[in-house]
């Protein structure tokens, strides 16, 4: 079994695994913006912005302390052999 992020349009371009942010959910609080550890998230007009894609470990902390919903680290769950 192998488990990877899903990929959305942005992540497949850049190649980098990051959170999906639905905006019209975010309400502002900044909780992901402390709680990242790589200090990658910001508020751009009262808005959660990933800054630094390439940094992103793909934690989900933002995810957890998330009370809207608004930011999600979707994983998508691959059945298969086991690579040699
Ligand atoms: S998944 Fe982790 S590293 Fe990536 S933006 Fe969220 S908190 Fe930061
Ligand atoms: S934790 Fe959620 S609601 Fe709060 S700023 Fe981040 S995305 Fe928006």
């Amino acid at each position: 079994m192998v488990m990877k992020a899903s990929g959305g349009e942005h992540r497949a371009r850049c190649c980098v695994a990051i959170p999906e942010i639905d905006t019209s959910k975010c309400i502002s609080c900044g909780n992901c913006v402390e709680e990242c550890p790589v200090g990658i998230v910001t508020l751009v007009d009262g808005k959660a912005v990933i800054t630094n894609p390439e940094a992103c470990s793909y934690c989900t902390e933002c995810e957890s302390f998330c009370p809207s919903a608004a930011i999600r680290c979707p994983i998508e769950i691959v059945l298969g052999a086991p690579e040699s």
